[in-house]
């Protein structure tokens, strides 16, 4: 076939290409365009601010705001002309920072591209208002609440929180059609009953505790929906739907109420993927949702199918499971335990150790681990604490032919271990202990 024929048949079938871009397309703009250069768990404020003065340089319109408790800038970025109201915020929980960095994208690349068809689209039917890190104090030291202890997702009625009071002024005054509360949530949340990570989760926020489902939330559902295609291009089987359950002092559920209908979303984890990834796949959700608000074809997506994205569950998986281990208890070694030990990982940032805790320890066959090990020919003992649930996850393995003197007061000098799991990986013996998946 001629390519000009090919051209123009794909045109007669795929009239909208020019302006419907494919989930793909958005990756690959990401891959070629993105200025997020952080891992965003290691962004502090500072290099906000750094990341801001590079979108005003792109002449993209960043207003100081307001200030936190402790007195740092709080920004909004606007972008576009047109009549529908858009509005994001992210990280007002401090340790939840994949969106502010996809929203930096976001901007950027909007503003870049705006000889493109589909982005004049956006442009004109969209203004985009957005708040990255709504909590830099709690930003600044990894944490959820804010520096005066208060989450400020349980602050929307109160309103004891400089940031909290600021966010309900941006919504009240401006009134937008639409709103995106961007979180992070644990990692070892699944996409329902099964072991796959949801590595994003959608909520569509009720505005009242019967649940009623306004028309605006209907459309949520759609953008939902849409949203939910797009990334299931990317990790399919690793996305759900965040618990519907009312919380009436929570931001979310009184945008909806106050008449921004809310659509959450919250970034998970994957096994063997980065932060950057999943900033890309956050990229990839709120431009798939801006391009569907700015040409109206969310109405194309059924909302029903919205019920059909898995419940988000958790405690089904862990980060890692040591089967069949023989637990060693140094005080009482003549008590021998067969049992599987279950660790997580903490929540810190990228660039920190990364320490485990026993999360459960005995008969594991219901839960899986991200990694697994097979430790039926070990002895294994702690390292710093002794293997008891939400103690370190500090293991020393012996092979079990070995005679060791449990009481040595130096063990790891006197009796040199076979292999050492420390902050979630080998510092010793690598190999060692054979990897089960
Ligand atoms: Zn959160």
């Amino acid at each position: 076939m001629k390519p000009t024929l090919l051209l123009s048949l794909t045109m007669m079938l795929y009239p909208l290409q020019a302006i419907a871009q494919t989930a793909a397309e958005f990756a690959q703009i990401w891959d070629k365009e993105h200025v997020s250069n952080k891992l965003p768990s290691n962004v502090r404020h500072k290099d906000l601010l750094k990341d801001l003065e590079d979108l005003k340089k792109l002449e993209l319109k960043v207003d100081e705001v307001g200030k936190s408790a402790q007195g740092r800038e709080i920004f909004q970025i606007q972008w576009g002309k047109g009549p529908m109201r858009v509005f994001l915020w992210s990280q007002m929980h401090g340790d939840e920072p994949t969106a502010t960095s996809a929203l930096m994208d976001m901007f950027a690349v909007l503003q870049n591209n705006r000889d493109k068809e589909w982005v004049k689209l956006i442009e004109n039917k969209l203004t985009i208002r957005a708040v990255p890190m709504l909590n830099p104090d709690g930003a600044e030291v990894y944490q959820r609440r804010s520096s005066q202890g208060i989450d400020i997702n349980r602050d929307a009625r109160n309103l004891v929180t400089p940031e909290a009071r600021l966010l309900k002024s941006l919504r009240d005054s401006w009134e937008p059609e639409i709103g995106f509360n961007l979180h992070n949530q644990q990692a070892l949340t699944t996409a329902g009953k099964t072991s796959k990570q949801a590595a994003i989760s959608f909520l569509v926020v009720f505005g009242d505790e019967a649940k009623t489902l306004t028309t605006g939330l209907e459309r949520n559902r759609r953008i939902v929906v849409a949203m939910y295609q797009a990334l299931s291009n990317f990790i399919p089987g690793h996305i759900g739907r965040y618990g519907d359950d009312w919380t009436p002092t929570a931001f979310g559920d009184n945008f909806s109420s106050w008449g921004t209908p809310v659509i959450l979303i919250e970034t998970g984890a994957i096994y063997g993927k980065d932060e950057m990834f999943l900033v890309r796949m956050n990229f990839i959700a709120f431009l798939t949702a801006m391009k569907l608000l700015a040409d109206g074809s969310y109405s194309r997506f059924d909302p029903n199918e919205y019920e059909l994205i898995p419940n988000n569950t958790s405690g089904r998986i862990v980060n890692f499971v040591f089967r069949n281990a023989t637990v060693i208890d140094r005080v009482k070694p003549q008590n021998l335990l067969i049992a599987d030990i279950g660790l997580v990982t903490e929540r810190r940032r990228a660039e920190m150790a990364q320490p485990t805790t026993i999360r459960q320890i005995g008969d594991l066959s219901a839960i899986n681990g991200l990694e697994e090990y097979d430790t039926r020919d070990f002895f294994v003992t702690g390292r710093i604490q002794s293997l008891k649930q939400g103690n370190f996850g500090e293991l020393l393995f012996y092979k079990k032919d070995r005679a060791i003197n449990w009481a040595s007061t130096d063990i790891e000098a006197e009796f040199p271990p076979d292999a050492v799991f420390s902050l979630g990986k080998w510092v010793k013996g690598e190999g060692v202990v054979k990897k089960l998946n």
